[in-house]
């Protein structure tokens, strides 16, 4: 499918000051849209000026959320080239979440190139400065007009640009997580493995509470006996314990994150060994309070990675390395940072340049 390009007349003002970007704030001249239909299958791909949609009130993802997104980056390398990182991989997780919410796929290649052509167009949005990049959301919209409880046979597929700053902005600081008693984000079953609207609707208002209470996340447990940990807010979750690296294991109820594969990557490369298995909360308290859980952080897209310096759980709180950042966490951090800006050699075929 030929991609028809109609480039923008006017040009929105660019931001001057990069430490005020944010995430998610500011988006770029064009977006990317796709049309499918039951007859016709996806059709009338094209790359046009950043616009509003136009849906009637009936449209099915307003009432029943079939939708799903992706979130990937484009970075500017130090001699101004654009890379993606790992984006194929965010194309073949687009189509499980698809599949699991009943949607059409998206050829693969065709999708990719998708991508490459609107960065290729909007280059000159990908910011410079230290851990900031170009942020793509890739959405899909179920667009029926009827109320009817039922697979649509109408979808938009479209991606939008979103210069955005670095994450943190002092620098990467040990955030304060509440282990979750009361809620829980995914079940057996569920939809918690799909990058999917609903999944963040329903885990609102347990980060909300944690907010309140002084927290910056909140730490989710298995939906069945609240026993396991799953994830942290939208990232997943690693733990070094006894110089291990342990991450919960992908059971369907878990997003598989693009920075976790790279992480136990990355990881294993360096000779840490990983394991992928049930890490019940009691095993963490009892970890820390023996002085064997030496770090523990959070990774996605957004992030990268994220260091936690204290989990509390009930009664209990959990200081993780005084509170300060790991050394495999600092060293982590550095490695897949500098992968993705081109300071560092890509051993693993991750980076693709625009
Ligand atoms: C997107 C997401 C992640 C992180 O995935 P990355 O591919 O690493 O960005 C983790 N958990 C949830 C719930 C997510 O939505």
């Amino acid at each position: 499918m030929d991609i028809r390009i109609t480039h923008s007349q006017v040009k929105k003002e660019k931001y001057t000051d990069e430490s005020t970007l944010g995430f998610g704030r500011f988006f770029t001249d064009h977006m990317f849209e796709v049309t499918y239909t039951k007859d016709k299958g996806w059709h009338n791909a094209e790359i046009l000026p950043y616009h509003r949609l136009s849906l009637d009130p009936a449209s099915s993802v307003l009432h029943y959320a079939q939708e799903f997104f992706e979130g990937m980056k484009a970075y500017r390398t130090d001699d101004n080239q654009i890379l993606l990182f790992r984006a194929k991989d965010n194309c073949a997780r687009l189509n499980r979440s698809a599949q699991r919410i009943c949607m059409p796929e998206i050829d693969i290649d065709f999708n990719y190139k998708a991508i490459k052509t609107l960065v290729d167009i909007e280059r000159d949005w990908v910011p410079s400065s230290e851990g900031s990049s170009l942020y793509l959301r890739p959405t899909m919209i179920a667009n029926d007009e009827t109320l009817g409880v039922k697979a649509a046979s109408n979808y938009l597929y479209y991606i939008i640009c979103s210069p955005s700053g670095a994450y943190y902005k002092d620098g990467l600081s040990p955030i304060n997580i509440k282990v979750e008693d009361k809620y829980v984000r995914a079940v057996r079953g569920g939809t918690g493995e799909a990058k999917t609207g609903g999944n963040y609707a329903a885990s609102i208002k347990a980060g909300d509470e944690a907010v309140k209470l002084g927290f910056s996340q909140v730490l989710w447990l298995d939906g069945e006996e609240m026993k396991y940990v799953e994830e942290v807010g939208a990232m997943n979750m690693m733990f070094l314990i006894d110089n291990k690296l342990v991450t919960a294991k992908l059971n369907g109820s878990i997003l598989p994150g693009i920075t976790r594969d790279s992480v136990l990557t990355l990881a294993r490369d360096m000779g840490i060994t990983v394991e992928e298995r049930k890490i019940a909360v009691e095993e963490l308290v009892d970890a820390g309070k023996s002085g064997r859980l030496t770090e523990a952080f959070g990774t996605g897209t957004a992030a990268v990675i994220s260091p936690v310096g204290m989990l509390a759980y009930k009664n209990e709180q959990v200081i993780i390395n005084n509170r300060k950042i790991g050394e495999l966490s600092m060293n982590l951090y550095n490695t897949l940072t500098g992968i993705q800006r081109g300071r560092i050699k890509d051993k693993f075929g991750w980076i693709t340049v625009v």
